[in-house]
């Protein structure tokens, strides 16, 4: 009957999924399988009637699998019906499909569950799929890792879809927010809050608002974007079909880089041409000028008219007339262009260092008709060559000290602008003073102080650039107190920063007006002046700020805190020298061991600070009757030690016991009753190699002031040392 009953479902399962598409199996409630349709078949590779002859079982690859899915005959009704599961597929060749299974679970007339009908999808070809994605996906990122430029995806909602290492690594301030899903303003506020981005004079939000919005724009225009570590970059970006956008950064720091060198070297270059002032002359060879150009009639002090028709050597001073006829003749004589550097005096006033090229035209016989002559005045040149040169050994000199570097900078000066008066100055507040000053005849005097409204520094200090006038009276210098007052036609000056802050002025200037224009390099000049005093002033004060430390380290390593006299290491010291001056000299001396009497009492009875207190007192009194030749030290706790220098042993005794009166006088105070003191005198000997001999005897002698009463002193004698020995 049960096989009647399987039978009739088999039936009506193969008129219902036999020849469905999808593989569908049916299976009874002890897993072993009653039906597989041809899909099936075809898909495990095997006769129905083979698996039909199965468990399910069988075709499990992975046996967790199967006893997973046992809990869909334990539990039907939970055993969600509705999931799709996984499976590794044993096929009947061996070979293992991964699938996906859907299950519902069949219930007899009475309610019992009877089995379970599976279907069975094929999952190989999804998942080739998935895969091939896969390594496209993956080939995209190597091949935009390939690329040397920074990419960058975003979607129709600004979020980072994705980018390659090196947008990450353009980036590398931002790149923790570098993920895909990240918004790209949150992305550009990252790197905004991690200085990512060189925004210049924009505030952040501003900067933010432009890249937004130039981003959102992407109409294709190139965007220049410098960071903050110095690079460049070039974004250009585009909107994608799909209404995302896709951004290319290329790094163009190397670009700008030469943009901006090309373009420091062009201003280099119109900057000489524009100081190069060359005089251009065409002469018959006799000399008679046919043409003269604007700076020919400016050096000749006459308009053209003048110049042509008349030799333009007549108007120089005979001498320099004739070094010159000499070159025109040699050029005319060889036919050859003949040049030379020469320094003449034109009829406009100035000296100048010219180089002078001689070049001769010749006609078609190889005569010569005339003498094209260029005059190139160099001076400045030739100025700046011999102030650097002379400039670069005062700075590397070793010699000169501060004050002596100094002048010697403004002697330079005077000589390259060729002015009287250089100055250093110092400005504080309001006040103008000189601290180093060159001038002919010492007329300027340093720490000479002046308002600073009154000079032309006020003036300085203001500006960014060097600040000239070579006509004071024909500029808006003439209301200047300082043109008031001093009559200052010439001025050049800049101001001086040490360690960064306004330290003062450097200037040079004359009553004279000057006959030449300051030139670009005239003020360069001025300007390097300026640095290195500056460095010079920094020095001398990183120099001084030793000595100091050196200085108090010194008076801290020798002084006695306390009683600020000398400390015993110091006092050991000098005492030293003094004996040695005794032996070399034989100038005698007398050491005088000191010790307060009964000290301990009076720390005990007013408390420690009275007895500092009495410390205090007692040096201070000792040395105020001492001379300057005699030493004095405190060697430890209340006893001190003095060296009467020159002094015989009855003369100090008397000297100790003036002292030891005045210190009755002085340190006893109401509080703490007289103060007396005990003091053991020695005279040096020539027995006392060592000063710690003599001090020691002199210490003896102190015991012996100290057990025969106190308050007295006691001058050494061999007997004592005797009964101290006993
Ligand atoms: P004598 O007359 O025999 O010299 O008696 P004394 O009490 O002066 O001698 P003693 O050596 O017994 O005591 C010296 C005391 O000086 C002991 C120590 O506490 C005190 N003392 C040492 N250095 C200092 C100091 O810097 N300040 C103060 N207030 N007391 C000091
Ligand atoms: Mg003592
Ligand atoms: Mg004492």
């Amino acid at each position: 009957m049960e096989k009647n009953a399987d039978q009739t479902i088999t039936i009506d399962l193969e008129t219902t999924f036999g020849n469905l598409p999808e593989s569908v199996l049916v299976t009874n409630a002890e897993r072993k399988i009653v039906f597989a349709n041809r899909a099936t078949k075809e898909l495990l590779r095997l006769s129905r009637t083979e698996i039909c002859a199965s468990r399910t079982q069988r075709f499990f690859a992975d046996p967790k699998q199967f006893e997973e899915l046992g809990r869909l005959y334990r539990q039907p009704e939970t055993g969600g019906s509705k999931e799709a599961h996984c499976i590794d597929l044993r096929l009947g060749d061996g070979t293992i499909a991964k699938v996906e299974t859907v299950t519902a679970p069949l219930y007899d007339t009475q309610n019992n569950l009877s089995g379970l009908l599976v279907i069975i999808r094929d999952t190989r070809e999804k998942r080739a799929l998935e895969e091939q994605l896969t390594a496209v996906a993956v080939t995209l990122e190597e091949a935009l890792d390939a690329i040397s430029e920074g990419f960058a995806l975003y979607d129709s909602d600004d979020r980072l879809v994705i980018c390659n290492d090196n947008y990450r690594e353009i980036y590398t301030s931002s790149a923790p927010a570098i993920f895909p899903g990240n918004r790209f303003e949150d992305i550009l506020r990252f790197g905004l809050g991690r200085k990512q981005y060189s925004t210049g004079d924009l505030s952040d939000e501003d900067w933010l608002a432009d890249r937004i919005r130039r981003h959102r724009n992407c109409d294709g225009s190139v965007i220049e974007q410098r960071l903050e570590n110095g690079r460049w970059l070039r974004i250009s970006e585009t909107k994608t079909t799909s209404g995302g956008i896709a951004g290319i950064r290329a790094d163009i720091t190397e670009l700008k880089q030469a943009q901006a060198k090309a373009e420091r070297a062009y201003a280099d270059l119109a900057l000489i041409a524009d100081s190069l002032t060359v005089s251009i002359n065409e002469l018959l060879p006799d000399g008679t000028c046919l043409f003269t150009n604007e700076t020919g009639c400016k050096w000749f002090n006459a308009s053209a008219e003048e110049l042509i028709g008349k030799p333009l050597r007549e108007r120089l001073c005979a001498q320099d007339r004739e070094i010159v006829s000499r070159h025109a003749a040699r050029a005319i004589e060889e036919r050859r262009a003949v040049s030379a550097e020469l320094n003449l005096q034109f009829p406009d006033g100035v000296h100048r260092d010219c180089k002078i090229d001689w070049n001769p035209r010749l006609t078609a016989t190889g005569e010569v008709d005339r003498l094209v002559v260029m005059a190139t005045d160099i001076t400045d040149r030739k100025r700046t060559e011999t102030t650097l040169a002379e400039v670069y050994s005062l700075t590397s000199s070793r010699e000169l000290g501060h004050k002596e570097k100094i002048d010697e900078f403004l002697r330079i000066g005077c000589r390259h602008y060729d002015l009287p008066f250089g100055i250093l100055s110092h400005v504080a507040d309001n006040s103008y003073a000189i601290v180093n000053a060159a001038s002919p005849n010492g007329e300027l005097v340093p720490g000479t102080e002046f308002q600073l409204a009154d000079t032309y520094c006020q003036l300085t200090l203001q500006a960014t650039e060097p600040l000239a006038t070579t006509k004071a009276s024909e500029s808006n210098f003439a209301a200047h107190p300082c043109y008031r007052n001093f009559g200052l036609e010439t001025y050049i000056g800049c101001p001086v920063f040490v360690d960064g802050l306004i330290y003062g002025t450097i200037n040079f200037s004359s009553p004279q007006a000057r006959k030449r224009d300051f030139s670009v390099s005239d003020r360069q000049i001025l300007r390097r002046f300026a640095d290195w005093m500056g460095h010079e002033i920094a020095r001398q004060r990183d120099h001084q700020a030793l000595l100091d430390a050196k200085i108090n380290l010194e008076r801290i390593a020798s002084v006695d805190d306390l009683t600020q006299t000398m400390n015993r290491r110091a006092f050991m010291e000098q005492a030293q020298k003094e004996l040695m001056r005794y032996r070399r000299y034989n100038q005698p001396f007398t050491c005088v061991m000191m010790d307060i009497d009964h000290f301990k009492l009076i720390n005990d009875r007013h408390g420690h600070a009275t007895g500092d207190d009495v410390l205090k007192k007692f040096a201070a009194t000792i040395m105020a009757s001492l001379r300057p030749v005699d030493v004095f030290g405190r060697i430890g706790g209340e006893e001190f030690c003095l060296l009467l220098h020159g002094t015989s042993a009855g003369d100090a005794t008397t000297v100790c016991d003036r002292l030891r009166l005045s210190i009755i006088a002085n340190c006893s105070t109401e509080n703490c009753g007289p103060v007396t003191c005990s003091m053991g005198l020695a005279t040096v000997c020539e027995s006392d190699v060592e000063f710690s001999s003599l001090m020691q005897k002199a210490d003896t002698a102190l015991y012996e002031a100290k057990s025969s009463g106190r308050n007295r002193c006691v001058v050494y004698t061999e007997s004592q040392s005797a009964a101290v020995a006993e």
